[in-house]
């Protein structure tokens, strides 16, 4: 077995000032009607590199966070009637200062969530993106207008805010999660309320401040943290002035959500879970294969709705495959996010490594072979080495869950038919991957493949201005590109008699 042995190199000792000023520098309190209000109580954000704590924020209870809807619902018919280009010019500004103050928000996002800097730099970047990419939509928001067939009327079709909405974001893509949701909000017309993960609401408070000062009129964007999302959210979600769940988190969860949304009929976006397959043809670019894999398994720490979940390769350049990603994945260095060139950060709590050993020992006890890593690391935090897992059998668990760690988890085919059909074997279908260098099948298999998005000869495939979602299980609707304004959008239809 290989052993990850690279070592990070420490930061100079002004980095604890870095970080305690990054830190200092956010709100902590409930955000509503543009006022910053504390709680009652208040809940720790933690540190999962160190376990320490960082600092505490507002822990709303379901009065105290009425008062977000309250004020989005205040601010909606204001909000709705600002022209759209001063609308686009509050994004573009938020772009702007977020690009300004990037380094400042990666880091913020590194210490609450432990990603590597320059993930979070990227992811900074990303979330920016969407911002500048909403600010170009806003002015471009169109209708219609026709004859009816009889030709006695006509009908014009007009586009309208969908108004107030409740914004739901997981704790693995702080920030990006938050702005493919509220830049769309935004241009659209529609006032929200934000609820960002319990374990990393930083970032998300941090922004809102960035919004303030872009010129967000008060009540238009308003932030909850809580510990008791359901307690909180709940009477949210029934209250007829939410027009729209927006949810980014696990399928389970958002089952219940669409359950709760069904009482009011209530319009949803559902971002959940994936199970992504990872094809590798023996025709594929080895070299690029592996490096797509290494993108798609170990962005985020495997922490990814993306990540490669199953990587199947056919069985005549599996072990060239494997060996080389092996070797890749050996040289990753461990440690905390805020170190240089750290690529294996902290899973985000404790319970997410032992998800993660019990899913090894699982497969090691169906038979699969460890190739590297395996076995948890005795350091703080919440740690879990890069490790690579060969000849893994259908049965074991981590091919029908979310490993959600640094974890290549190894299997073969022997045919098309055969990857297609495990590929496609999942109630998931966020994303599949697949390398190959013959067109034909490139394209044969991309719309074989049960998913909403596909990374040919790609392993990474978010861009702001793409449309991003699943089928099956992995949910309804789309975020970025040109599909994400209509999710916050109704269709009016004007019949005009003459
Ligand atoms: P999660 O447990 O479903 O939580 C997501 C969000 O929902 C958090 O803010 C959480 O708050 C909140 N929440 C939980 N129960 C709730 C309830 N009963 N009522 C209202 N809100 C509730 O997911 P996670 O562990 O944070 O995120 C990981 C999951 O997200 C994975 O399954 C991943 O695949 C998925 N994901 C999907 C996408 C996509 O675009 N498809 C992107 C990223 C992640 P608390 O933090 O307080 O629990």
């Amino acid at each position: 077995m290989t052993q990850s042995t690279s070592q990070a190199t420490h930061h100079s000792a002004s980095q604890p000032d870095r970080e305690s000023a990054a830190i200092a520098s956010v709100p902590t309190g409930l955000y509503a009607g543009g006022r910053w209000s504390t709680t009652a109580r208040t809940m720790p954000v933690h540190d999962p590199s160190t376990s320490e704590v960082l600092t505490e924020v507002a822990d709303a209870g379901p009065e105290e966070a009425a008062a977000t809807l309250d004020a989005a619902a205040a601010a909606q018919a204001g909000w709705a009637a600002t022209p759209p280009r001063e609308r686009s010019e509050i994004l573009a500004r938020a772009y702007r200062l977020m690009v300004e103050e990037a380094e400042r928000l990666a880091l913020i996002m590194t210490l609450e969530m432990g990603k590597p800097l320059a993930e979070a730099r990227g992811e900074v970047a990303y979330a920016a993106e969407f911002f500048r990419w909403f600010a170009e939509e806003a002015v471009r928001i169109d209708g219609g207008y026709m004859t009816a067939p009889a030709g006695d009327s006509r009908f014009l079709v007009a586009r309208e805010p969908v108004g107030p909405c409740l914004l739901i974001t997981p704790w693995n893509f702080p920030l990006a999660m938050g702005t493919r949701k509220i830049g769309p909000a935004l241009a659209a017309g529609c006032t929200s309320v934000i609820k960002p993960a319990s374990h990393t609401p930083l970032s998300i408070l941090a922004l809102a401040e960035v919004l303030e000062r872009a010129g967000v009129p008060d009540g238009v964007v308003n932030v909850v943290t809580t510990s008791r999302s359901n307690d909180v959210m709940t009477p949210l979600i029934l209250d007829p002035r939410s027009r729209k769940l927006s949810f980014t988190g696990s399928t389970e969860v958002g089952k219940s959500l669409l359950e709760l949304a069904a009482k009011t009929v209530m319009r949803t976006s559902m971002e959940l879970g994936g199970n992504a397959p990872f094809l590798v043809f023996a025709d594929a670019d080895l070299d690029a294969a592996v490096e797509g894999a290494l993108a798609a398994k170990m962005r985020n720490i495997g922490q990814a709705c993306t990540a490669a979940n199953r990587i199947l390769v056919q069985d005549t350049v599996a072990e060239e495959f494997a060996e080389r990603l092996t070797r890749r994945m050996a040289e990753l260095p461990l440690g905390r996010g805020v170190e240089d060139g750290v690529v294996v950060g902290p899973l985000i709590n404790a319970g997410a490594v032992d998800k993660v050993t019990e899913l090894v020992g699982d497969a090691v006890g169906r038979g699969a072979r460890v190739r590297l890593g395996g076995e948890r690391i005795d350091r703080p935090g919440h740690f879990y080495p890069a490790t690579v897992l060969t000849g893994v059998p259908a049965e074991a668990e981590l091919c029908s869950t979310e490993i959600f760690g640094p974890v290549a988890a190894i299997s073969t085919f022997e045919t098309e038919e055969e990857a297609v059909a495990i590929a496609n074997d999942t109630p998931y279908g966020l994303v599949s991957y697949l390398f190959t260098t013959d067109l034909a099948r490139g394209f044969r298999v991309s719309h074989a493949l049960e998913a909403g998005m596909v990374g040919l000869n790609r392993g990474v495939v978010s861009n702001p201005a793409a449309p991003f979602g699943g089928v099956k299980e992995s949910g309804v609707g789309r975020e970025g590109g040109f599909s994400g304004i209509d999710e916050f959008l109704e269709t009016k239809y004007i019949s005009v008699g003459l």
